[in-house]
């Protein structure tokens, strides 16, 4: 793209409101989610906590932090069940890495809705977390559009984004 061709999209996506609010590098994203296909190994689901910063309201995310590798038992009936009284693990690792907690994703057997446990036990309670949700115990590539992508605001309350995909959820080279 020329610089003329970028100065006009930059343009229209501050014009239009749809520039993306989360990013993640391509070969992050790629080697997350084949990790997180290799450990549901079609039979379970498997997540993990997503570190990343916080750039004038862009969620940019950096690395992977599997629920299983701080709580062993977090899949031991199959589902996500992390053991909250461990939290304060990753909150250590964030401050190690100079990174804050800026999404989640885990993988379900079939559809990517929310469950009621989803919706009622964000990973984050912060207004703003970012949830997200690969079907089909992430068997796929899965590019933005083809999963579940769910902001939380505070409550009960969600807005899902998964419909708007790249638009909403990048990813970058
Ligand atoms: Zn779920």
């Amino acid at each position: 793209m020329t610089f003329i061709k970028s100065l006009i999209a930059a343009a229209v996506d501050w014009f239009c409101g749809s520039s993306p609010k989360v990013l993640c590098g391509a070969h992050v994203w790629r080697e997350g989610v084949a990790e997180l296909r290799r450990r549901a190994n079609g039979r379970r689901e498997s997540g993990a906590f997503l570190l990343g910063n916080i750039e004038k309201d862009v969620r940019v995310i950096r690395k992977f932090l599997f629920y299983d590798d701080i709580d062993p038992h977090c899949f031991d009936n199959g589902i996500v069940e992390f053991n909250g009284r461990l939290l304060h693990v990753v909150h250590t690792e964030c401050r190690k890495l100079g990174l804050r907690l800026v999404a989640d994703v885990h993988v379900h057997p079939g559809g990517y809705g929310q469950s009621s446990s989803d919706r009622e036990n964000p990973m984050d309670p912060r207004s703003g977390h970012i949830a997200m949700i690969l079907p089909n115990f992430a068997k796929g590539e899965f590019v933005p559009g083809e999963f579940g992508i769910y902001e939380f605001q505070g409550r009960d309350n969600w807005i899902n984004h998964s419909q708007e995909g790249k638009r909403f959820f990048k990813l970058t080279r």
